[in-house]
């Protein structure tokens, strides 16, 4: 297919890149599971030697991945979770790896929650080379954590987050709106309490109430008012409205951050850059490319279809599976091969969730591939519906669009059709 112009062909050749351009490494171990939680991850005692068999089995997956060719353009690596921190000792032999495998690397963050992240701790990330610290604090009212089942008290989440920012770590807090207990002037004052502990960076999220939690238990039968929808969106509109007048951009519908404080990570989720998850539970995201790469130690993989531009891959073996998996040859997957029509309207979609929204490349490819007419009539759509406008060469979502992302995702997807 004939490139349209520079654009457009850089757009493609990220489409074929052999490498992944970030890694995720999952850890799902947790001291107790929350009232909300269905994340892979589950509640153990510390120091549990499975958490250690485990870390070195992703140890050896890491170091076969790195010699398969598929992470010399690796750029970021985040270990998430479960979490992390609670591992201890052997994340921070983890994160060793990391940077002697990928002297490249330029941004490695940790999940950590307040009740495991521990001076000594952060003595010994800093020491393995990590430079990011993302911190579950939820919200800062004690009451409201035991709700959510929580196990660290507000003062605790406070002292561990100024703790990381004096260590010298750029620190992320994640808090939960629309949870239980909740009212405007709490949301409010667990905002304005991680921006006084100094960190760089804030996630905010609406509580998903998910059936087989807790909470959805709690929940089964009635739609409670501290979730409905409307209380969702002032939230995040407080939020929105408190964080950039303290100086924090919004560059995702869900994060902030100071000048040069945006996790590179992330970004690689919503603008097509291939990226490699090892872990029980954890998703990849290739290229055709990538793909055969990852078969040269992955025998078990199937053959993608003439068709496949992308495949996503999932690891379903249990903690204790992927514990004794001893290379990566011993995973199993669930996989979904993507044509080049479906890469692009998922590529649209992840794109609209960007304050920068999606560049001209792309909606060039996706002429190319969707068909132009049906391309610019379903922004046309979104733009007269007020969900996307059109800022210079690029088409942005609006905040009425991500209010009602749903509906602007939906309509991006629904091009691959
Ligand atoms: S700490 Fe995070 S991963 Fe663990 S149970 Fe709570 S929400 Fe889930």
């Amino acid at each position: 297919m004939a490139a349209r112009g520079t654009d457009e062909a850089r757009w493609l050749a990220r489409l074929k890149l052999p490498s992944v351009a970030a890694l995720y490494l999952h850890l799902p171990f947790c001291a107790r599971k929350c009232a909300y939680c269905d994340f892979s991850s589950w509640a153990t005692k510390p120091k549990d030697p499975l958490m250690e068999d485990y870390v070195d089995a992703l140890r050896k997956h890491l170091s076969e991945a790195e010699a398969a060719g598929l992470l010399s353009g690796c750029e970021t690596v985040y270990v998430g979770g479960g979490t992390p921190s609670f591992v201890g000792a052997p994340l921070a032999r983890l994160v060793q790896d990391v940077r002697s495998l990928l002297p490249q690397v330029s941004e490695v963050s940790c999940e950590a929650n307040p009740d495991s992240l521990s001076d000594e701790l952060l003595g010994r990330l800093l020491d393995a080379g990590c430079t990011r610290l993302s911190v579950g604090v939820q919200s800062l009212f004690d009451a409201e954590l035991t709700e959510l089942g929580r196990i660290h008290s507000a003062n605790q989440a406070q002292q561990r987050l100024g703790a990381a920012v004096e260590a010298g770590f750029d620190v992320s807090a994640d808090l939960m709106c629309a949870i239980p207990l909740q009212t405007d002037e709490s949301w409010r004052a667990s905002l304005e309490g991680v921006i006084g502990c100094g960190v760089g960076h804030v996630s905010v999220y609406p509580l998903q109430i998910e059936d087989e939690t807790p909470l959805g238990e709690r929940y089964r039968s009635s739609e409670p008012d501290f979730n409905d929808p409307e209380v969702q969106a002032r939230r995040m509109e407080l939020a929105r409205d408190l964080l950039t007048s303290a100086g924090f951009r919004r560059y995702e519908v869900a994060s902030y951050a100071r000048e040069g404080k945006d996790c590179r990570h992330n970004q690689a989720y919503w603008t097509a850059r291939p990226y490699l998850g090892l872990g029980t539970g954890a998703s990849s995201m290739l290229t055709r490319e990538g793909y055969g790469a990852l078969r040269k130690v992955c025998p078990q993989l199937p053959e993608p279809d003439d068709g496949t531009r992308r495949v996503r891959l999932t690891c379903i073996d249990r903690r204790h599976e992927l514990a004794a998996a001893r290379s990566l040859a011993d995973l199993h997957f669930d996989l979904e091969f993507l044509s080049e029509v479906q890469a692009a309207a998922e590529d649209l979609m992840l794109g609209m969730r960007l304050v920068c929204g999606v560049e001209p490349g792309l909606v060039d490819h996706a002429r190319t591939v969707l068909g132009e007419s049906a391309v610019d009539e379903t922004l046309a759509w979104c733009v007269a519906q007020g969900l996307v406008a059109h800022k210079g060469p690029r088409w942005v979502p609006t905040d009425r669009g991500w209010l009602l992302g749903n509906i602007l995702y939906g309509r991006m997807w629904d091009l691959a059709s």
